[in-house]
């Protein structure tokens, strides 16, 4: 296999972007290679610009939930795009995109479209701090929910104690605002708001963290959380962003069945073009301009192609896309733990629905403590075998696998005969 044009036009990137990228993992660098230039991707597979092709689980880092270039996608935006691409003004593709939410996502009565996910956990940290006018928020170790100031923190030393900042630039003062606990610690959270509950305006979660590896929520933890901000008056913020139309018809709210106050959307709701969206009950919603004071805007939020290509996805999935994902989950599952035992590799599997995580250890993975557990060299040497077996993962272990409605038995069969002989090189 020759990867000698992605390998040309990176050197030429470095010279023109922050590590040749414009986002960071887009890198590889902790899979230790040089990042792959992709030419086009058709369903469930992608081909670079040396011509390989690979049976595709990064699907845009999830939003492609129909696979690449779905045709009702692709047709529905070329009509629309013949049209103008961008007015700034209301257009009936927003009450589209909007109902459809409304009618699929439990806790949404009211939804604002931004243009990512960054945008929307921002304006609910903002919509939910304004509205109990309290300044805390409450975060979980592992969590990511975006690169705004706020979120970007890691725990303090010891349990319950408040923020520091994580990337130089995010100023102390606001760190402090935020309460970092561990993923899945019902007795810490139960701590932080002994301590801090008078103050806290809203914890936000990933009801499935995908942004360590998959970790899903051990049993009754999102129930605890439900039950905790109610107790106090806090909000419980679901970021859906990843595990939004993924997890379930109705979002991980409905897999789970809890239902949050505010939830924000990104990735799948906007079919693979830039979307992200927060809502929740009327009542809360009504606090944002110009309904209520508190101020979010935004000049290509809720624009004609990005309503299309979400409405478009959207409206294509059915309750059995979803019975495909298990399907396809646990043959892909059963095969790894079947590796597992053959080569005798350090191997748990995490799985919620079609995202998918395995980690190189043997621990039982529920926290970003035990994500870290995992051999991060031997990941690395999997992944460069897996790529040379044409499988496309996300380069980096703290990342989830995601399936396509396009992905089918045949692609998990492959994708299992490929780690086979992958296991086999590495071990
Ligand atoms: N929240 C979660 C759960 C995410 O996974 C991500 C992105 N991976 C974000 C927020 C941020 O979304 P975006 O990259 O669109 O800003």
């Amino acid at each position: 296999m020759s990867l000698e044009q992605s390998i040309r036009h990176y050197k030429d990137a470095v010279e023109l972007m922050p590590g040749g990228v414009n986002s960071p993992v887009r890198a590889f660098k902790s899979v230790q290679m040089d990042p792959i230039y992709i030419e086009e991707g058709q369903g469930a597979t992608m081909t670079d610009i040396d011509g390989n092709s690979y049976i595709d689980y990064v699907l845009s880092w999830g939003p492609l939930i129909l696979g690449h270039a779905d045709e009702q996608v692709v047709n529905a935006l070329q009509t629309v795009t013949a049209k103008g691409t961008s007015f700034g003004m209301p257009s009936v593709l927003e009450n589209k995109l909007a109902q459809l939410v409304i009618d699929r996502v439990p806790s949404i009565e009211k939804v604002r479209m931004v243009s990512s996910g960054t945008e929307a956990t921002l304006s609910a940290l903002r919509l939910a701090r304004g509205y109990t006018k309290r300044n805390l928020i409450l975060k979980f170790e592992g969590c990511y929910h975006g690169h705004s100031d706020s979120l970007l923190i890691k725990a303090g030393s010891g349990v319950a104690t408040l923020g520091l900042p994580d990337s130089p630039g995010v100023p102390e003062g606001i760190a402090k605002n935020t309460i970092t606990v561990p993923y899945n610690d019902v007795e810490s959270l139960k701590l932080a708001f002994s301590k801090f509950g008078d103050d806290i305006a809203g914890v936000i979660v990933e009801p499935v963290a995908g942004n360590m590896g998959v970790v899903p929520p051990v049993e009754g933890f999102l129930q605890s959380l439900r039950e905790i901000t109610t107790e106090h008056g806090a909000l419980l913020i679901f970021d859906e962003v990843m595990t939004g139309f993924r997890v379930g018809y109705h979002c991980a709210q409905g897999y789970f069945n809890v239902t949050p106050d505010l939830t924000c959307l990104g990735k799948v709701i906007g079919g693979g073009l830039p979307v992200g969206a927060y809502g929740g009950k009327k009542e809360i919603m009504e606090h944002i301009a110009p309904d209520g004071p508190i101020y979010q805007a935004g000049t290509l939020s809720g624009n004609p192609l990005a309503m299309t290509a979400g409405y478009e996805t959207l409206s294509q999935l059915t309750e059995k896309s979803y019975e495909h994902f298990n399907q396809l989950g646990d043959l892909l599952e059963e095969g790894l733990i079947r590796l597992k035992e053959k080569y005798n590799i350090p191997l748990t599997v995490n799985r919620a629905g079609s995202m998918i995580g395995f980690f190189l250890t043997n621990e039982e993975v529920k926290n970003f403590e035990t994500a870290q557990t995992s051999d991060l060299d031997l990941f690395a040497k999997l992944y460069r075998a897996l790529i040379e077996e044409g499988i496309f993962l996300p380069p980096s272990q703290f990342e989830g696998m995601f399936l396509s409605t396009k992905h089918t038995e045949d692609h998990i069969k492959e994708t299992l005969n490929a780690f086979d002989r992958a296991f086999q090189k590495i071990s």
